[in-house]
């Protein structure tokens, strides 16, 4: 059993304890813009549930929080101008754990877009 951390920054935004440049929230996800973008366009979609990774969000979230999920992250992508839908196409990436490079201890995707995206890994 993972230990979630209530402590850690994206349960803060959640809590609204911490303030985020929001870009879509619903039910089941919210997604705001990265402090620190790493390409032209750069949003996280987080579940709304305390969920380490995505291997406990896998073992451990309901079908209906799942669906959210991906839902979302869809969603997102439609509204960034970023989607096929919109003629484009973007990078969706989870890291996890320490070997994965995750720093945050709540599941988040990335949505890199905007631009080439380039390597898969470097
Ligand atoms: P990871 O290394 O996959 O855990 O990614 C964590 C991401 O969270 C990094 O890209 C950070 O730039 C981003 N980040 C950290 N704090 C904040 C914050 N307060 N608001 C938005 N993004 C953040």
């Amino acid at each position: 059993m993972i230990n979630y951390d209530d402590h850690n920054i994206f349960a803060k935004i959640l809590r609204g304890e911490i303030p985020c440049k929001k870009i879509y929230e619903d039910e089941f996800v919210l997604s705001f813009y990265d402090i620190n973008p790493q390409k032209k366009i750069h949003a996280l979609v987080i579940p709304k549930g305390k969920y380490v990774d995505l291997d406990d969000f896998c073992k451990n979230a309901s079908p209906k929080e799942m669906v959210g999920m991906f839902k979302g992250i869809e969603i997102v992508s439609n509204k960034l101008g970023i989607s096929l839908r919109s003629g484009k196409g973007y990078r969706a990436l989870t890291n996890i754990g320490n070997d994965g490079g995750q720093e945050v201890p709540h599941l988040h995707f990335h949505l890199f877009g905007g631009e080439k995206i380039g390597k898969m890994v470097s």
